[in-house]
């Protein structure tokens, strides 16, 4: 087992340098860096992390095509007649979203930026500079949101929502991870280091939760970051608290590097010995270690 007093911050650090804006074409932060300006990006990043799961091929693919549809300009085509939206994304879909799911989002998210400016500005109505992490904004947000979708032109009941346009705003006072959420969060407001994109610099990077999946989920049982079983709301603030120990203004600057293991299946599903023996982790992971003591 890992003592608290292992050395694991360098560990990470090194890892952190390792995977840098050189890996953006892996992931969908890729895509939203596509767009310089900030109205574009917070549109962009809401619906890049919101389809954030899959394959993540098919995830570039599909977003690259959601740009092309919408003449590359997404706060545009946010505020545009809900007709056109539908128009142009007919035939779109990722996995169970839809066409007309990813339309409804989108007039949804230019509904907000018509009412409060940015989303930046609505997330900050609900958001304590001295709370402890972003959770209770985060959850007034997605409602805030979540409201202003439209279906057939009518507002809607969240029951009602048909499944692709929930799949958007996951609440995390229901305890769920909100992995996706969470990512588009340490988007907006990690200050721009060539990955994230530093746009809201009201909320404190230090009040981000990590963004959980089963690929982080699985590094912080190996890494002992957590001993949960789900991955849910409690294990990703439990994961960040254990992270403000190496890091306590910035805990989730190490979720891009830690994402690229699972992402570039360097650290894979099933353990491979020969990954183990070429990781830089294995002094401090609990696996590796073991499977390094077996070779
Ligand atoms: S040592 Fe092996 S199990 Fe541990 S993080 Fe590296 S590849 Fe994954």
């Amino acid at each position: 087992m890992i003592r608290r007093s292992d050395p694991l911050g360098p560990y990470l650090d090194d890892l952190a340098a390792t995977y840098g804006p050189e890996f953006l074409h892996t992931d969908p932060l890729g895509e939203v860096r596509r767009f310089a300006a900030p109205a574009d990006r917070e549109v962009a990043g809401f619906l890049a992390a919101g389809v954030a799961f899959g394959r993540v091929d098919l995830i570039l693919a599909h977003l690259r095509e959601v740009w092309e549809r919408i003449d590359g300009a997404p706060a545009a085509a946010a505020r545009r007649p809900a007709a056109w939206r539908k128009r142009r994304l007919r035939g779109w879909n990722h996995r169970w979203i839809r066409d007309d799911d990813l339309a409804e989002v989108l007039g949804a998210l230019g509904r907000v930026q018509r009412r409060h400016g940015s989303l930046g500005e609505a997330f900050l109505l609900d958001h304590a500079e001295t709370a402890p992490d972003i959770g209770p904004a985060l959850s007034a947000f997605v409602g805030r949101a979540r409201s202003e979708v439209r279906v057939g032109g009518r507002r809607v009941d969240e029951p009602d929502l048909p499944y692709g346009v929930r799949t958007f705003f996951a609440d995390p006072a229901r305890g769920g991870a909100c992995k996706r959420l969470n990512l588009f969060l340490r988007w907006m407001v990690r200050p721009d280091d060539g990955l994230d994109l530093g746009l809201w610099p009201g909320v404190r990077p230090a009040q981000l939760v990590i963004p959980v999946d089963t690929h982080v989920a699985r590094l912080a049982h190996h890494l002992d970051l957590t001993r949960r079983a789900t991955a849910d709301w409690r294990m990703a603030a439990g994961i960040t608290d254990r992270l403000r120990a190496y890091d306590p203004v910035d805990p989730v600057r190490y979720d891009f590097a830690l994402a690229r293991l699972g992402i570039l299946d360097a650290c894979p599903r099933k353990v491979d010995p020969a990954k183990c023996a070429a990781c830089s982790l294995v002094p401090v992971c609990t696996l590796g270690r073991k499977e390094r003591a077996v070779a």
